[in-house]
C-alpha cells in the first residue's frame, strides 16, 4: 500500500491542484491532499474556508483524503505513514523551487520519496496568486476552478469589500 501525500496551500484550489492530485491517485494506493494550515504568507482563505474547497473537489475520488497539517512536510508524512511526496511543475521557474525542497526533504527523512508531476499543457499558466488577481480585478475565472470555488471567491471578495478593507492588501 503506497500512501502519497500532496501538501500545499490551495488557497484556493484550481484544475492545476485537482488535475496533479487526480493523476496521483491512479499511481498510489492512497493520495492525502495536505492543506498547510500555517504558512509563512498571507492567505486569502482561512485554512478551514480552504480544507473545506478542497474537500468538496475531491467529494467523489475515493482514494483521495484530505487532511490539514502545520509543521515540518516530512513529520506530517511520517505520521500519516505517507512514503510519497507529490508535487507539480508549471514552468521551468518552478523547478528550481521544487528541486531545493525535495533535497531538503530528503536530507530530513531520506525514506520519503518526492514524486514531481508535469502539469498538463493547458494548466500551465494556472496559479492560486493568478486566480485571486483575476478574480478580484472582475475576471471570469470558471475555466479555471471548480464551480463552488468560483462562488467562493465570488463571496470572499464581496465581503472584503463590504469591509471596505483595501482589496490590495490582500496578497494576490
Ligand atoms: P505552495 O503553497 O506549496 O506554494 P500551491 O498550494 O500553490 O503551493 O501548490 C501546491 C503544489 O501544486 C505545488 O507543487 C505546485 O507546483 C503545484 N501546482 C500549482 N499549480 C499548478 C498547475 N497549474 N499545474 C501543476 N501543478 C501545479
Amino acid at each position: 500500500m503506497v500512501r502519497a501525500l500532496f501538501p500545499g496551500s490551495f488557497d484556493p484550489i484550481h484544475f492545476g491542484h485537482v488535475d496533479i492530485a487526480s493523476r496521483a491517485a491512479r499511481l498510489f494506493d492512497e493520495v492525502v491532499v495536505g492543506v498547510y494550515d500555517r504558512p509563512l504568507k498571507t492567505l486569502m482563505f482561512s485554512p478551514e474556508e480552504r480544507m473545506a474547497l478542497v474537500i468538496e473537489s475531491f467529494r467523489k475520488q475515493k482514494n483521495v483524503r484530505v487532511m490539514g497539517y502545520n509543521g515540518l512536510t516530512v513529520n506530517f508524512c511520517k505520521q500519516i505513514d505517507a512514503q510519497v511526496i507529490v508535487r507539480g511543475l508549471r514552468v521551468f521557474s518552478d523547478f528550481e523551487f521544487e528541486f531545493r525542497m525535495a533535497l531538503a526533504n530528503a536530507r530530513l527523512s531520506p525514506g520519503i520519496e518526492s514524486v514531481v508531476f508535469i502539469t498538463r499543457e493547458e494548466h500551465t499558466f494556472l496559479s492560486s496568486s493568478s486566480v485571486r488577481e483575476i478574480a478580484i480585478l472582475g475576471g471570469d475565472v470558471s475555466s479555471m476552478v471548480p464551480a463552488h470555488v468560483s462562488a467562493a471567491l465570488k463571496e470572499k471578495i464581496a465581503e472584503i469589500g463590504d469591509q471596505q478593507s483595501n482589496p490590495f492588501g490582500i496578497r494576490i
